[in-house]
């Protein structure tokens, strides 16, 4: 370790000691202990930049301990453990809006705005009364994001949005018009074009092989009620879509090639395909059936499809719905 030394007046090498220090800080005496910088040449202290920043912090902890102010780290925790930013907790709380960014960059809170803080760390229940209380003062966003998280922390695996709701939520906000049908058949087309060209399915779920062709029952409860008119939900956002950019470009190329045909023509396209004949083998045409189309017939119908039409893009995709649509017609 070098640093410059003022008596030597060049770069020695020094050496560092822990020493007991005092300071009075607004009427109250603080004891921390510091680090000192010696040279060994000439034995005089000296000055070294990181040795400061380090004893400040230290001063600063210290501080803040006997005052029984919260640390920054706590404040970092407030805001990871309810899902909150700091302009938006500033602003439930009634503080300036730059109140918390100031605090997490080193100034320190008074103390009633600290014991604030350390009750809402450590009380849920106290920050969800302050959160619905004033939740006017932030962005409805904010708000269920954080509430989310507050309702989640024990369970944070299942409010997560499944991929399969996420795919559906996309698919809405991606087509004007979609009948419940429709969206089956597209989310079908995604599972299998996803697993052809990236090896990974998009969803966990299987889908089954009804009547009417692949589907998947969750969604199919959920939107029974439109019957065959198309599906129309309200305040559709893009916040909590649980998809990665390659899953949104493929969803966005079945729509291109998929959702301008109706819900039955697209029935009648998965009618041709394999893996919903073979789950439904032995059955006449209108028996209904919840036999699951697996996985792995689906995987490998749809790796034959791209070998076939020697897909090598996603625009690729084109060939094989007008190449379907066209059997249709013949
Ligand atoms: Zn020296």
């Amino acid at each position: 370790m070098k640093g410059f030394c003022e008596k030597c007046r060049e770069m020695v090498e020094y050496n560092v000691k822990m020493v007991n220090k005092e300071k009075t800080i607004k009427g109250r005496t603080v004891k921390y202990v510091a680090k000192v910088a010696y040279c060994n040449e000439c034995g005089e202290e000296l000055f070294v930049s990181e040795i400061r920043d380090y004893n400040l912090s230290v001063l600063d902890a210290a501080y803040r301990k006997a005052e029984g102010l919260i640390s920054v780290e706590d404040i970092e925790k407030i805001l990871e453990k309810y899902g909150i930013g700091k302009r938006p907790l500033s602003l439930l709380l009634g503080w300036g809006e730059g109140t918390l960014t100031r605090y997490v960059d080193g100034d320190t809170p008074s103390k009633p705005y600290s014991d604030t803080l350390k009750r809402i760390l450590e009380d849920k229940d106290y920050y969800r009364e302050i959160l619905e209380q004033n939740k006017d003062n932030i962005s409805p966003v904010a708000f269920r994001k954080s509430m989310t998280t507050v309702e989640g922390d024990a369970s944070a695996h299942e409010t997560a949005v499944s991929k399969l709701e996420s795919a559906v939520k996309y698919l809405l906000m991606q087509t004007s018009e979609i009948t419940p049908l429709a969206l089956q058949k597209l989310l079908y087309f995604a599972q299998g074009f996803q697993k052809a060209f990236t090896d990974i399915f998009m969803f966990e779920e299987d889908c089954e092989s009804w009547v009417h062709g692949p589907v998947y029952r969750n969604v199919y409860d959920k939107y029974k009620g439109y019957g065959y008119n198309p599906i129309e939900e309200k305040e559709l956002s893009f916040e909590d879509i649980n998809l990665t950019e390659d899953e949104k470009e493929l969803l966005d190329h079945i729509v291109s090639y998929f959702g301008c045909y109706s819900g039955k023509v697209l029935e009648h396209m998965t009618h041709t395909e394999e893996p919903w004949r073979v789950a439904r083998r032995g059955l006449k045409d209108w028996e209904s059936s919840d036999r699951i189309i697996e996985k792995k017939e689906i995987a490998s119908y749809f790796s034959s499809v791209k070998e076939k039409y020697k897909m090598l893009n996603l625009t690729d995709i084109k060939d094989y719905s007008k190449d379907l649509f066209s059997k249709l017609c013949s």
